[in-house]
């Protein structure tokens, strides 16, 4: 049986090399890449896609899974090796529903559609992409189609991001958050908007990422092991272990911008970079799912890095990076400019309280479009029609309307956004576990000391990669399942002192 896990294993290691290989590309094609690169890096792409798919659902893999699932079956609940046997087979079986064909055209697609997206979004030209859109819509239907037997089209395709959730139980999810999120708005937006012209005066572009990978270095993102590259659309990609990268964009004129982005990408990172080294190469290295992973952004981004404590420390701080800029403006301001509460059109800068309406407006427009019920050149006037309805504003033209996110652009349609508001859903509930465990932490954050917070998600959280279900990964680490009490309480307690409510 070593002999034969040994050979799993070496297979394992060469398909997740080329999916490594292909991520190299990926990043390099937002990051580095000429426009003019862009037909042959597609093709590239799906040449690396289409061997690594071949090399996973070879019948060997197959075969192996079959002689070492007995001998699994044996081994300790917690076995490393059992649980590697079982996330293989999960995904073995899935993948070998898949044609190889859809795979190459997929990826030859949508590295296409990528790049006619970062042209047609200065130029507010979405009919441009709408062609191909309707082809990634297509093959979404086409993919799911694969998994003959579901309850809604959309599971399959959020059965990979977030595995074991379904659109029924992500609806009910959301439309329980809803319900206190949408009175919570209001009662905030009625008072006099917090002022936060303070963040956009001029701040030079080196100095602001400067003083976000000070503060990600803090946080622990090791830069012996990373990077951060300039991008449009900023990610976190993962080669290995040893090498787990992040992007930015900095614009000159809006602090929050590069520097929230940076905190958020870092936990990503960390996430990554945490997990233990003997999964390096094999199904179970890597985040567990969009939901737990965008938890791990969301704990550094917000929960720390838009918190008073925090600030308390990092403020002076800033004050000295900036001081023309931030002559006369108090830490209280502050504090109040980086959590301005209001009704905006871009989901990456809305604030913690308005964020989830972007999400779950997405997500319903995926439904409805795989569903059949909504055209895809119907979609930007849908899309208009749900920012007036849910929040109250419209934007002038596409491109802070349907161009503004990448998702749709640079992958399927379904399954790309429930796992954002999920994400913050879990992010309180796993920090309410660590201050249970560690009634500390906010004393620590607020002397620039993270170390408690950091070992603790990476013990409970970081360690264990992909080697359990998000529903179980919750359940272990906060003894129940999902809930959203948690969130709702941190965004009340939060928001309550800072509007007054
Ligand atoms: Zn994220």
């Amino acid at each position: 049986m070593e002999n034969k896990l040994k050979e799993l294993k070496t297979r394992l290691a060469e398909v997740s090399d080329l999916g490594a290989a292909g991520a190299v590309l990926g990043w390099d094609q937002a990051t580095y890449m000429p426009p003019g690169g862009a037909s042959a890096r597609g093709r590239q792409m799906a040449t690396l896609g289409s061997i690594a798919q071949a090399k996973f659902t070879d019948a060997a893999i197959g075969h192996l899974l079959d002689e070492l699932e007995p001998w699994a079956a044996q081994q300790p609940a917690d076995s490393d090796d059992a649980a590697l046997i079982r996330k293989t087979r999960k995904d073995y079986d899935k993948q070998v529903k898949v044609s190889a064909d859809w795979v190459s055209r997929a990826n030859l697609h949508i590295a296409e559609t990528y790049q006619a997206w970062t042209e047609a979004r200065p130029a507010n030209d979405f009919k441009s992409v709408q062609d191909a859109l309707k082809v990634t819509l297509d093959l979404s239907r086409e993919y799911a189609d694969f998994f003959p037997g579901y309850e809604h089209i959309a599971d399959p395709l959020i059965d990979g991001p977030d595995p074991g959730m379904k659109a029924a139980s992500i609806r009910s999810v959301f439309s329980e958050l809803r319900n206190e999120l949408v009175p919570l708005v209001q009662a905030i937006t009625s008072q006099k908007e917090a002022d936060d012209s303070s963040l956009r005066k001029s701040y030079p572009e080196k100095k602001q990422l400067d003083f976000g990978i000070e503060v990600a270095k803090d946080y622990g993102y090791d830069f012996n092991r990373g990077r951060q590259d300039m991008t449009h659309h900023p990610f976190c990609t993962t080669f290995s272990i040893t090498d787990v990268r992040i992007t930015t964009r900095v614009q000159r004129k809006y602090l929050a911008d590069a520097l929230f982005s940076t905190l958020h990408e870092a936990g990503h990172a960390m996430y990554e970079q945490g997990v233990n080294m003997a999964y390096e190469a094999t199904p179970l290295a890597g985040g567990v799912s969009s939901g737990v992973h965008e938890s791990q952004s969301r704990t550094w981004e917000n929960i720390v890095g838009r918190s008073r404590g925090f600030w308390e420390h990092y403020y002076p701080k800033l004050k000295a990076a900036f001081p023309t800029q931030l002559k006369g403006v108090g830490l209280d301001k502050f504090y109040r400019a980086i959590n301005k509460v209001e009704r905006s059109l871009i989901r990456t800068d809305a604030d913690e309280v308005t964020y989830n309406l972007h999400v779950m407006l997405r997500f319903d427009l995926e439904l409805q479009l795989l569903e059949g019920s909504l055209e895809i050149k119907d979609l930007p006037e849908a899309w208009h029609a749900r920012y007036k309805s849910d929040l109250g504003i419209q934007a002038p033209s596409d491109v802070d309307g349907v161009l503004q996110d990448v998702h749709w652009y640079g992958g399927l349609i379904g399954g790309a956004f429930q796992g954002y508001t999920l994400g913050n859903i879990m992010s309180a509930l796993f920090y309410d576990a660590a201050l249970k465990a560690h009634p500390s932490i906010p004393g620590e954050i607020s002397k620039g000391e993270f170390d408690t917070l950091h070992t603790w998600l990476r013990e409970n959280i970081y360690q264990y990669g992909s080697k359990y279900e998000p529903d179980d990964l919750i359940q272990r680490v906060t003894g129940g399942p999902l809930r959203i009490a948690p969130y709702i309480k941190y965004l009340r307690t939060k928001y309550g002192e800072l509007y007054k409510l």
